[in-house]
């Protein structure tokens, strides 16, 4: 592979111990090496001739230096080095470079080379290839060099000789009960391992990196099986827990909260609620998911289960995962829930000391019958005095470990859990992700709703847009424009959306333009989206801090800029947020570069505005693993296995998960640690 020198870190700055860089790789014991398997493979068992060498393709090639001098390029210096066999001459480029890799290309040295061999100007020419000095000679490998998935600071040489040695100290036992083994045609363990670390010269690259070699389907179904009885023991570990019995028949709070509702509940909200009303009556604690698309009414389901708790004399927590989601809820819930005589509490981030303080005593006491608030709830000062109903809005944006930690708390009881959510898990994910959770849905919106009609508009249109926007605006409509996520750094979005805010302004001088991001401090960000809801902004532009919840029924037009880099459950929620009132909506889907799949992913949400049907559309086309991200499943992830592609090793990781609990538990409990040791408190979730 080709080296760069350059690490992404600046100068002076320190990495973490080693320790620390390796277990964010997961990477502690010797076991969590030999499971750490390669993205790919080189071959460097052969030396192709100069003069054979394919472009594209990465080689092997072995000469002798035969000039290296420093070029002048407006970009800086580059090293160029002429390398030659007999039987041909090949350039050696690098475009920056270490006084040592000077050393390595002095006219004269034998080199060896490696790396992706490509038609230059003056010929085949190599970037970077990696570079050995060759010793004349000197023995080839006679396997594959593993390419293992690596970190900052960790190098490829290190990892290779690291996992080596974990091979080699670590006694491969084979776990599985041969009698249940021998059915399926599988390799062995140890055999796998070595053919996956180390492939001998011949082996079927295609199959090894499309994973479909047997090796891999050896692996695949070891982790599938660890996968199915660390669910089957969570759910088994569940059972021995005891809940608060919360009897729902004729209660005073939820009674009155029906009653001073402005309007009927759903069918399905009545269905679910019956649902909900059945787990807390018994003192197995509930694990129930609702699923509902953006509008359904999940709140007042969620706070109609809340009422029953407290009916029963028990506190319930809602923890949701943005300060501006949280603060909805505090409003929503305060509406219903004061006028009736419910005694809330209000626990977020950053909150004045003295204001925590009380509310943290209200919690502690059991004064506060309702608590809401964001992560601040799973802090170690936070002691409920009897919770009875967890409530986890947008559960999928939390971590396990998170969602774990409302339910615990410090209790002799085991609270009820309710997870709301708006992203749907297609059944065949839900299945065995949420295998030990119920599942509740919501398939029907409150009457009244108008479909928002949505649109796809290349950029290049954009300023013909602002114009419609600018007409739209004095009939006296209101708009989103939600900048688009920039991988992996909040401040570039930031960025993003401060330069999109100028732009709208500048050119619209006459709207009133705001601006809220995720980055603003919250009295600010309050501040905005009350002036929003209060009809004083007219265009918002937003990060996606808005993706979850915000209602503001007069905004009846949003533009997703650059729409192509969003999830389509992500769309479908963002546009969630127009549609709410009695204006019909629209959306409007700004695209920059479209690939092929980019265009069927745009299509399907411009076509339906059925949630469910868009996420298994986006199933479909991109892959589960993608769709779930790391955050949302319920136990530990798979790095190999593919629900979907692998689905028949599924159903016999399944069966195979029972019947090897009943014949040994014992070492299928060992197996389970070779698999997930490092996420161990996560199979009681
Ligand atoms: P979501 O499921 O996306 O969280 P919300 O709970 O925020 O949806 O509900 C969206 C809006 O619909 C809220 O303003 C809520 O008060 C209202 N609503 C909920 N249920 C009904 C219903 N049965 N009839 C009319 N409006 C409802
Ligand atoms: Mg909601």
């Amino acid at each position: 592979m080709a080296t760069t020198p350059f690490r992404g870190r600046k100068k002076g700055e320190k990495l973490d111990p080693l320790p620390q860089r390796l277990a964010r790789l997961g990477l502690v014991r010797d076991w969590d090496f030999i499971l750490h398997l390669p993205l790919r493979y080189e071959d460097e068992t052969k030396i192709v001739p100069i003069a054979r060498l394919i472009p594209g393709e990465s080689q092997q090639c072995e000469g002798q230096v035969l000039r290296c001098e420093r070029i002048r390029r407006p970009s800086g210096e580059q090293l160029q080095a002429v390398i030659s066999d007999g039987t041909g001459n090949l350039v050696v480029r690098l475009l920056h470079f270490y006084p040592s890799q000077v050393k390595q290309l002095a006219a004269g040295s034998t080199v060896r080379l490696y790396g992706p061999v490509r038609e230059g100007f003056l010929g085949l020419e190599m970037v970077h290839p990696k570079i050995k000095t060759a010793l004349l000679g000197a023995k080839l490998p006679t396997t594959l060099t593993p390419v293992y998935p690596a970190g900052e600071g960790i190098t490829q040489t290190w990892l290779r000789k690291r996992i080596a040695r974990a091979l080699f100290d670590v006694e491969i036992k084979e776990l599985m009960p041969a009698s249940l083994l021998q059915k399926l045609q599988l390799p062995g363990l140890p055999q796998a391992l070595n053919t996956l670390h180390h492939p001998p010269v011949g082996a079927d690259l295609q199959a090894l990196s499309e994973r479909t070699d047997p090796a891999w389907q050896r692996i695949k179904f070891d982790e599938l099986v660890a996968q199915q009885i660390a669910l089957r023991r969570s759910r088994e570990l569940k059972a021995t827990k005891v809940a608060p019995v919360i009897a729902t028949a004729r209660q005073p709070l939820t009674e009155r909260l029906l009653q001073s509702l402005p309007f009927q509940l759903t069918r399905a909200q009545r269905r679910v609620l019956d649902e909900i009303g059945q787990n807390l009556a018994k003192s197995t604690p509930m694990n129930r998911l609702v699923q509902g698309d953006v509008g359904s009414g999940k709140t007042i389901v969620a706070a109609l289960a809340a009422t029953m708790a407290i009916d029963a004399g028990y506190q319930t927590a809602l923890m949701a995962p943005t300060e501006i989601l949280a603060e909805q809820h505090y409003e929503k819930l305060s509406q219903w829930l004061q006028p009736i005589g419910v005694r809330i509490a209000w626990l977020a981030g950053k909150q004045k000391s003295r204001e925590r303080q009380e509310n943290l005593s209200a919690i502690a006491d059991g004064s506060a019958q309702m608590v809401i608030g964001t992560h601040a709830l799973i802090q170690e000062s936070v002691h409920f005095h009897r919770l009875g109903l967890a409530i986890i809005d947008e559960q999928h944006r939390f971590g396990v470990a998170q969602r774990l930690a409302l339910r615990e708390g410090n209790q002799e009881q085991t609270p009820h859990l309710l997870m709301l959510s708006a992203t749907p898990i297609p059944r065949t994910l839900a299945m065995s992700y949420l295998a030990d959770v119920d599942v509740s849905v919501i398939d029907e919106l409150p009457p009244g709703r108008h479909p928002v009609t949505t649109k796809l508009v290349s950029l290049s249109r954009k300023r013909e847009l602002l114009d419609s926007i600018a007409q739209q605006v004095a009939q006296g409509r209101q708009v989103y424009w939600v900048c688009p996520l920039i991988e992996e750094s909040e401040k570039l979005d930031l960025t993003a959306a401060t330069e999109t805010f100028k732009e709208i302004s500048s050119y619209l001088p006459n709207l009133s333009v705001g601006l809220v991001h995720g980055a603003l401090p919250p009295e600010q960000k309050q501040a905005v989206m009350q002036s929003f809801k209060d009809g004083r902004i007219d265009v918002l532009v937003a990060t996606t801090v808005i993706e979850v919840g915000v209602d503001v029924p007069n905004a009846s037009l949003m533009v997703i800029e650059h729409a192509e880099r969003f999830g389509l459950a992500q769309l479908h929620q963002l546009r969630g947020r127009v549609g709410r009132g009695a204006a019909k909506s629209f959306c409007i889907l700004l695209y920059g570069e479209l690939s092929e799949t980019g265009k069927q992913r745009l299509k399907v949400i411009r076509e339906s505005n059925d949630g469910f049907e868009i996420a298994q559309r986006d199933l479909e086309i991109r892959g589960p693993g993608e769709f779930l991200g790391a955050r949302q499943s319920g136990i530990p992830l798979l790095r190999f296995a593919d629900l979907q592609r692998d689905a028949a090793l599924v159903e016999t990781a399944r069966d195979f998960a029972a019947q090897w609990i009943r014949l040994d538990p014992e070492s299928a409990t060992k197996h389970v640690k070779r698999w997930f040791s490092a996420s161990e408190a996560f199979l009681g979730a």
